[in-house]
This record gives C-alpha cells, sequence and structure tokens, in this order.
C-alpha cells in the first residue's frame, strides 16, 4: 500500500480513464475515491465491449489491484444526481477528475425509431453484457430476433451484429451508408463479424422502420447510396440513388451510429466549459477544465474515441493534478 500523503481526489467514472487516473494518483499516495454509475466499475470495458473479445475477469483484476491499493470505488453513484462535483469538493476533495465517457447514444431521427424492436447499441450492448441477457436464466428482458438489421460500420456495429448471431439470430445485417473501404471499424473486426455470417449491406441507408399493427418492427425501409466527392471528414460524401427503395425483412433494428456524452455533469456542473458536440473543453493534454481543480479526459472530453486515448488522458491528467494539488498547498 503507497504511503498516504494526505489528500483526496475524486474520480467521475470507472471507465479505462477514470481507472487509469485513480492508479496513478493512489501510487503517489492520493486517497482516490472512484464514483460509477452503474452497479459495476469498468466502463465500456464490462458493459459495451463482449465477453468474447475482452474477457471480463481481465478487467476484474485490474479493479482487485487498484482496490489493494487503497483506491475506493462507490458503485450506483449518478455524480449531477447523487452527488454534484461540487459537492465532491465540499467532502474536502482537492481536484476532480471526469472521466464519464460518451454513453449517450445517437438516432437517426426517421419515422420507426420508437418502435418495440428498436434499441441503441448501447443498451442492446449492455443488456447483453452487462446484464448477462445471454444467459439461459438470465432475468433481463431481451429480443430473441431472427432477422437482425445493424446500422453503423463503427466497432460497436460489428460488436451488436456478432453478439445479436450469438444470441440465435439467424440473418444479421450490417446497414453501412458508405462502401466497406469507407467502414471506421477496425480491419480486424470486420473480417471477424464477415467470417460468421453477418451479411453487409454497404452503401445503403435506412429511411424508416417499418412496424406491424401490434407496434413491433417487422422491415426497414432503405435507399441505395453511392459515392460522392469527399466531404468534410475526407471521406467520400454518399449521395441518394433515385428511385432505390429496397425494404429489408427484420424483426430488431440496432443503432449503432455513434454516441456523445451524457448532458448531466456538463448541466449541473456551473461554468464547467463544454463544445458544441456537449464534450468537455480542456486545456491541452493536461485535462486542466475551465472549473479550478476539476480535470478531464477520455470519451467525456474527445467523443467516442479508444480505451488506449482514454488511458492515455486519466494518466496525463493524473501527474497535471499531482502538480496543482501540491502547488496549491
Ligand atoms: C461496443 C464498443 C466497442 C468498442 N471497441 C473498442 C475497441 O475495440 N478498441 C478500442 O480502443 N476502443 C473501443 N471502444 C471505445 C472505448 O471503449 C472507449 O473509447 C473507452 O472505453 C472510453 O473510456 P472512458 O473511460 O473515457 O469512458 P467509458 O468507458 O465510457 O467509462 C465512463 C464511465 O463513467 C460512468 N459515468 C457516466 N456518467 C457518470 C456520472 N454522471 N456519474 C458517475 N459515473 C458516470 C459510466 O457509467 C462509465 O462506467 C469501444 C466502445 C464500445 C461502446
Amino acid at each position: 500500500m503507497p504511503v498516504s500523503n494526505g489528500h483526496r481526489v475524486a474520480i467521475v467514472g470507472s471507465g479505462p480513464s477514470g481507472l487509469a487516473a485513480a492508479g496513478d494518483l493512489a501510487k503517489m499516495g492520493y486517497k482516490v475515491t472512484v464514483y460509477e454509475a452503474l452497479h459495476l466499475a469498468g466502463g465500456v470495458l464490462v458493459y459495451g465491449i463482449p465477453e468474447f473479445r475482452l474477457p471480463k475477469i481481465i478487467v476484474q483484476n485490474e479493479i482487485d489491484n487498484l482496490k489493494a491499493i487503497g483506491v475506493d470505488i462507490e458503485t450506483n453513484m449518478v455524480i449531477g444526481k447523487v452527488l454534484t462535483v461540487d459537492e465532491l469538493f465540499e467532502m474536502g476533495n482537492e481536484a476532480v477528475y471526469i472521466g464519464s465517457g460518451a454513453g449517450l447514444p445517437r438516432f437517426m431521427n426517421i419515422p420507426g425509431e420508437s418502435l418495440k424492436g428498436v434499441y441503441s447499441a448501447n443498451e442492446y450492448l449492455t443488456r447483453i453484457n452487462l446484464m448477462k441477457a445471454y444467459k439461459k436464466d438470465s432475468k433481463t428482458p431481451i429480443m430473441h430476433s431472427k432477422n437482425v438489421a445493424v446500422v453503423g460500420g463503427g466497432n460497436v456495429a460489428m460488436d451488436s451484429a456478432r453478439c445479436a448471431k450469438r444470441m440465435g439470430a439467424e440473418n444479421v445485417y450490417i446497414i453501412y451508408r458508405r462502401s466497406r473501404n469507407e467502414m471506421p471499424a477496425r480491419k480486424e473486426e470486420v473480417e471477424h463479424a464477415i467470417e460468421e455470417g453477418i451479411i453487409f449491406r454497404t452503401l445503403t441507408n435506412p429511411v424508416e422502420i417499418l412496424g406491424d399493427e401490434k407496434g413491433m418492427v417487422n422491415g426497414v425501409k432503405c435507399v441505395e447510396m453511392e459515392l460522392g466527392e469527399p466531404d468534410a471528414s475526407g471521406r467520400c460524401r454518399p449521395v441518394e440513388k433515385p428511385d432505390s427503395e429496397l425494404v429489408i425483412d427484420v424483426d430488431t433494428v440496432i443503432m449503432a451510429i455513434g454516441t456523445s456524452p451524457n448532458p448531466l455533469i456538463r448541466t449541473t456542473t456551473p461554468g464547467l466549459e463544454t463544445n458544441q458536440r456537449g464534450c468537455i473543453v480542456t486545456d491541452g493534454d493536461s485535462g486542466m477544465t475551465s472549473r479550478e481543480g476539476v480535470y478531464a479526459g477520455g470519451d467525456a472530453v474527445t467523443g467516442a474515441a479508444t480505451v488506449i486515448l482514454a488511458m492515455g488522458a486519466g494518466k496525463a491528467a493524473a501527474k497535471a493534478i499531482d502538480e496543482y494539488i501540491k502547488n496549491k498547498n
């Protein structure tokens, strides 16, 4: 156990970013408490990325190692509801690190998105991975679907599709509006999905989700696309082909078209600057925010990115927080 330096720091969120910051600060002698909204620590590593890609025992071992060096992890603690960032300071913390991720799903705003059988990828993956819906005796409700459409072309879409297949779906479609070359998912993830029989409907864009008289999804209406000139992202802009409507028969649609940070922290923390995308604004690599003593990093700052970037930000902020507290005292 590291020797205590007598100072306290609070961390919001127990994803890779929060845990990396917690570990480094605890090793420097800080009393660190991590506040996690869910009932289990680990962030996307436990609720999003499936067991077949990242065995949860690995994450649990890392969490146990942090506890062994004195890090307290308080679960079921939604900061912004149970306690505010200001209250964390009132409790004696000298700095707060916000690593609350980007867990708010985006939807397409097309007709039919409120039908039964439409999930955000986050909800679908959380039900399966965190709430263990894949277990035969699980009480977590989930659709046992025959035909599933996953909308999107990133890692999250690939994970959702491969989970749907493992949950027993016969046909799982990836619907993506650009071509395979533009897919943001890692090449390996796309290859694994193909090996597992996922059907790729690229250059295809949903325009409406169709339902039956009971409000259950029974299809997704799409249009065919073709690639035009490159857009601001540098990728070719998908353009709708005239008279190209088609319907794919599905009973479940999973939206995996991106996420943004949940507004709870920014709306309950006065003076915390955020940008148009709802991400916390920081000063360079230090993670310093517009609020004194408040640091932030990971997806909460960058928007949905990667584990390694989130961990790097947590470690950089731990260093900056240490300097801040030492200079202050
Ligand atoms: C399905 C999926 C697959 C992915 N695959 C890969 C991959 O293969 N490789 C890769 O590098 N990256 C991958 N990513 C991205 C990667 O997981 C994230 O970039 C990374 O987890 C971000 O870490 P973070 O700590 O910033 O946030 P998160 O991991 O999102 O953790 C944030 C934590 O904060 C908690 N929280 C939120 N709000 C509050 C609050 N108000 N109070 C308390 N706690 C709060 C959340 O519950 C969560 O536990 C994937 C993401 C998903 C969703």
